[in-house]
Formats: structure tokens, sequence, C-alpha cells
């Protein structure tokens, strides 16, 4: 999930992905606002520093050791999506410092914002946590890209890495990564749920109700997302997908990248699921 920042307000983008399961909810009533949790957790908190994340967490949420063994899989995390991102030097110096994470109890879902993560306790215990999907919305921040992109590359970027490089995949909807989405996503077109998102991946645009139906909405589309990012990827290669994170005109750039225009993309990718289903 990302937010994002319109016109004064701060609106949820993509929330579904760090969504908690409901048996593992926090109390309602408990949660807390970004500002709450960063001041809270800056007084009271835990910190660990690396040499490109800094993570604070809830007093006593998680046993000491599994702080230190986070840190240092974020901090890892940053360095091996940079790597991948080959970021040119001065992007690199134009992002001052180190990203912050938050982690606690009282965060319901993950998301990121400006330079700060937010994840919840429990994810980063039972090794759920989207944090590879979060740092990337971070380092590849993509303000002309419609929302199947930016949502379905974050995923996209925490399979391939957590499969061919290291760390772990929180795998809240494609439960197999990239290399079960596929089949995942053509179970999902077999079901309503799939067919009534799918015109906000081959169109654009935000799904209604993304954030209260998370697995009836929110589920199918990040699934369908990822599936296609994967497509875009067989056809592009990754730098040129990489390189679509900061486009000037989206479409235009889609199609160069991968040779079709958007709408042919977007059938063969259908195709690609429909052989999938069979
Ligand atoms: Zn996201």
């Amino acid at each position: 999930m990302r937010l994002y920042p319109v016109a004064g307000q701060m609106l949820f983008g993509c929330l579904i992905v760090l969504l908690p399961l409901p048996s593992k909810e926090a109390p309602q009533g408990t949660w807390m606002n970004d500002r709450e949790i960063t001041q809270e957790l800056r007084a009271e908190g835990m910190r660990y520093d690396r040499d490109n994340a800094t993570l604070y967490f809830e007093k006593n949420a998680l046993p000491t050791e599994q702080m230190d063994t986070f840190a240092d899989l974020v901090n890892q995390g940053i360095k091996d999506i940079e790597a991948l991102l080959k970021l040119p030097l001065e992007r690199k110096r134009a992002q001052s410092g180190n990203i912050f994470y938050f982690v606690s109890s009282k965060i319901d879902i993950g998301r990121s914002r400006g330079r700060s993560v937010f994840l919840p306790a429990w994810r980063v215990q039972s090794k759920a946590a989207p944090y590879l999907h979060e740092t990337t919305h971070i380092l590849a921040q993509c303000s002309e890209c419609p929302m199947w992109f930016s949502e379905g590359y974050a995923s996209w970027m925490q399979s391939y890495i957590s499969e061919n490089i290291g760390g772990y995949d929180a795998a809240v909807f494609a439960k197999h990564g990239n290399r079960g989405v596929d089949a995942d996503a053509a179970h999902w077109l077999a079901s309503p749920n799939g067919r009534a998102v799918l015109p906000f991946v081959l169109e654009g645009g935000e799904p209604p109700d993304i954030v209260a139906e998370r697995h009836a909405v929110g589920a199918p589309f990040y699934v369908l997302a990822q599936s296609l990012v994967k497509h875009v990827v067989s056809l592009a290669g990754i730098d040129k997908v990489n390189g679509l994170a900061h486009c000037q005109d989206f479409n235009a750039e889609l199609a160069t990248a991968t040779g079709k225009a958007p709408e042919d993309l977007k059938k063969d990718w259908l195709a690609t699921l429909r052989r999938e289903a069979h």
C-alpha cells in the first residue's frame, strides 16, 4: 500500500496488500495514525540503526533477536532493490538518507508514506511483512503510473527479490509468488470478483471499495496486477520495466518498452491466462 497525497489529504492508494487477517488484527480502537505512531515509537520504542535503514519497534512487541534479524533483512532488502533498479548515482543522492521503518501492534495495515514504512508487529513476527513491497514504493515512486502498475510492480518486485536474491515474500494475495501468480490470476478470472476488477487493470483507475472489501476486491486486483506486470517483464525485460517507474507518459512508454500497444499487450496477457486455466 502507498498513501498518495492529493490536495492536502492523504488518500489510501493501495492498501490491500498489507491488510491483516481478521484473526490477527489489533483490538479495535487501539490503532493509531502515522503521526502518533511515529512520535510514540521515537520516544519510547527500540531503535535499530543500519547503514540504509533506521527501524523503530514498539517496546516488548518482539523478542530482541527478531528485531535484530528483521533490521538486517530490511537493510539488505533496500540494497537488493537498489541494485536491481540500477539507481543512477544522482537519484541515490537525491533520496536523502535512511528509510525509516515503524513496527507496532498499533498499526493496522502496512503502508508507506514519504520515506517511512509502517508495519504491523504481527506481520514482522510471522515473517509476513510486506517490507519489500513497501520499500519498492519508496525507491521507485511513480507519480504517472496507473494503480495496477504501481501495485503490481511492487508485488512483482517483492516476489522477484525473494525468489532470486533473498528475503521473503509476504504473500498476502498472490500465494505462490511470481511463479504461481498467473495460475492465481486465472483462478480469479473464473470468478465474478475477478471479472469485476478486471476493467481497472485493463483501463486503469482504482476499484471502488478496495479498502473495505479487501478480500473480494483487493485480492483479485493485486493478483491480476502482479500477473500483468510479470507479462510486461517477460516482453520488455526488467530494466525497461524499472524505467517505467519514472515515466512521463505511461502508456506511450509502455508501448515503446514492450513493442505493443497497451490494448494488444493486455489482450495477449489475457490469452496467456486463458491457456493457464486449461
Ligand atoms: Zn502497495
